[in-house]
C-alpha cells in the first residue's frame, strides 16, 4: 500500500478511528483498543496490536500509516537540554528540545519537564533575530507529525514530558487546524493525557488566530512573543507587527484573557541598543499593565551570520529592576541548551548549512 494514500494514525482522533472501523463493519469499541495501544502501550506498528483480529490489523495498516520520525542527532548540552534533530518521511527537518526542571518556563514546579516542538518546516514570518524563519517557510505539520514528536522523544530519553511548548521552529497559529487537532489528542485522556494548562502555544502575534484560540474551549496557555512594546521597536525586528501593530495585538490578547480569565505571558527577548534600553522597560510596563499580563524575559541567544547581540548583566539587570519596581509579575530565563543552540531552528540550521537546503538529507547523512 502506497505511503501517501495512508493516513497519518496520530493525527486521528478516537472519533474518527472509530468511524473508520464502522464504515468497515467492525464494531466501534475496537478504536478504544487501538488509541490504548498506540498512548498507553506506545505500539510502533499494528501488527504488534496483538489482541485485535488479523483482518482489522490489516484494514488498519491498508488505512492508516505511522508517522515515521527519523532520529537524525540528539544533543545534550552542560545543563541537561537535549536537542533532537528529526527527519521526516520528506527529508525535511524538525528540532524538538527537552528541557528538564525549568523553573522559569511556565512554573515553578522542579520536576518539570517541558518539551519544546516544532509546528512548521521553518517559518513564513521571518522575525530578523530568528534562525527558524531565515530560509522561509516549506510546509506546515500535520497533526501526526506534531503529537509524534512527544512520543519520539518520550521514547529516546525514557522521560515522561508533563509540560509543552510550542516553541519550536515555525508559527504554531499560522497552521491552526492541525495544531489544535494535535492539542486535542495531546490533552484527551484517551491519547496523551496532558492537561491543558500544561499546554502553551506561542505566537509572534496573529491577532485574529488569538481571537480565535480565545473561542477554543481547552484552557490552554498563551504566550506572545512581543519583543517590542511600540510599533517602532517591534516593526524593526517583526515584519508581522505591519499586518498586526501593537494596539491591534492587545487588544486579541485581552479578548483572550476575558474570554479564558487567564492571564497571557508576554515574551520578550533582550537584544543590546534594540528593546533592552530603559525606555523600552517603561513601554513594555505600560502594555503589560493594560492586559494584565506576566513578562517572561530571555536574553537573546546568538545566532550565526546575524548581527543581534544579548545585551550585558548590568543591562539586563537594569531593564528587569524597571519591570520589577513597575509592579509587573516577570522572570528572566535562566540559562538553558545556549552551548546546543537551542534557540528554535539553529540546529537544523547547522545541519542543513546556511544554503537554504530544504531537505537536508545528504548534509545531515552520517550525523550519529
Ligand atoms: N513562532 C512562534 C513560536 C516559535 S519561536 C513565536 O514566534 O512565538 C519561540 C520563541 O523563541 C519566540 O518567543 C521567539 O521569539 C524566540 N526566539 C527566536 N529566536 C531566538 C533567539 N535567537 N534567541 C532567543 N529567543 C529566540
Ligand atoms: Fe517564525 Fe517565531 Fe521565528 Fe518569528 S520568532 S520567525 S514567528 S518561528
Amino acid at each position: 500500500m502506497e505511503q501517501a494514500k495512508r493516513s497519518p494514525v496520530h493525527a486521528q482522533s478516537v472519533e474518527q478511528i472509530e468511524q473508520h472501523l464502522v464504515a468497515l463493519g467492525q464494531p466501534g469499541y475496537r478504536a478504544r483498543q487501538v488509541v490504548q495501544w498506540l498512548y498507553e502501550k506506545r505500539a510502533q506498528s499494528f501488527a504488534s496490536m496483538s489482541d485485535l483480529p488479523a483482518t482489522l490489523r490489516n484494514a488498519l495498516e491498508e488505512r492508516f500509516a505511522f508517522s515515521d520520525l527519523e532520529s537524525v542527532r540528539v544533543l545534550g548540552s552542560g545543563d541537561t537540554t537535549r536537542k533532537y534533530l528529526f527527519r521526516l518521511a520528506d527529508g525535511n527537518l524538525i528540532e524538538s528540545v527537552l528541557i528538564p526542571a525549568s523553573p522559569a518556563l511556565y512554573g515553578d514546579v522542579s520536576d518539570r519537564r517541558t518539551l519544546c516542538v516544532s509546528t512548521q518546516v521553518g517559518c513564513a514570518y521571518g522575525c530578523k533575530f530568528c534562525a527558524s524563519g531565515l530560509d522561509g517557510w516549506s510546509r506546515n505539520l500535520h497533526a501526526g507529525e506534531i503529537v509524534s514528536q512527544i512520543l519520539r522523544v518520550e521514547e529516546l530519553s525514557g522521560e515522561r514530558v508533563n509540560n509543552l511548548v510550542f516553541m519550536g521552529m515555525g508559527e504554531p497559529l499560522a497552521n491552526f487546524d492541525n495544531l489544535m487537532q494535535a492539542v486535542g489528542i495531546l490533552n484527551a485522556p484517551w491519547g496523551v493525557g496532558l492537561g491543558a494548562r500544561h499546554i502553551t502555544i506561542s505566537t509572534s502575534g496573529l491577532a485574529p488566530q488569538i481571537r480565535r484560540l480565545a473561542e477554543q474551549p481547552l484552557q490552554v496557555r498563551l504566550a506572545v512573543s512581543l519583543h517590542g512594546a511600540t510599533d517602532a521597536v517591534r516593526e524593526q525586528i517583526m515584519p508581522v507587527n505591519r499586518k498586526y501593530p501593537v494596539e491591534v495585538l492587545l487588544e486579541a490578547c485581552s479578548y483572550y484573557t476575558q474570554h479564558k480569565k487567564q492571564r497571557i505571558t508576554f515574551e520578550y527577548i533582550l537584544i543590546e541598543e534594540v528593546n533592552d534600553r530603559l525606555e523600552d522597560a517603561a513601554a513594555l510596563v505600560r502594555v503589560a499593565r493594560k492586559v494584565n499580563a506576566k513578562v517572561n524575559c530571555i536574553p537573546y541567544n546568538q545566532v550565526e551570520g546575524l548581527e543581534w547581540r544579548r545585551p550585558s548583566q548590568e543591562r539586563q539587570d537594569a531593564f528587569m529592576g524597571v519591570l520589577s519596581r513597575g509592579g509587573i509579575p516577570s522572570t528572566i530565563r535562566r540559562e538553558k541548551g545556549h552551548d546546543i543552540a537551542a534557540a528554535c531552528g539553529q540546529l537544523r540550521r547547522q545541519v542543513i548549512g546556511a544554503s537554504g537546503a530544504s531537505a537536508g538529507a545528504s548534509a545531515a547523512a552520517g550525523a550519529a
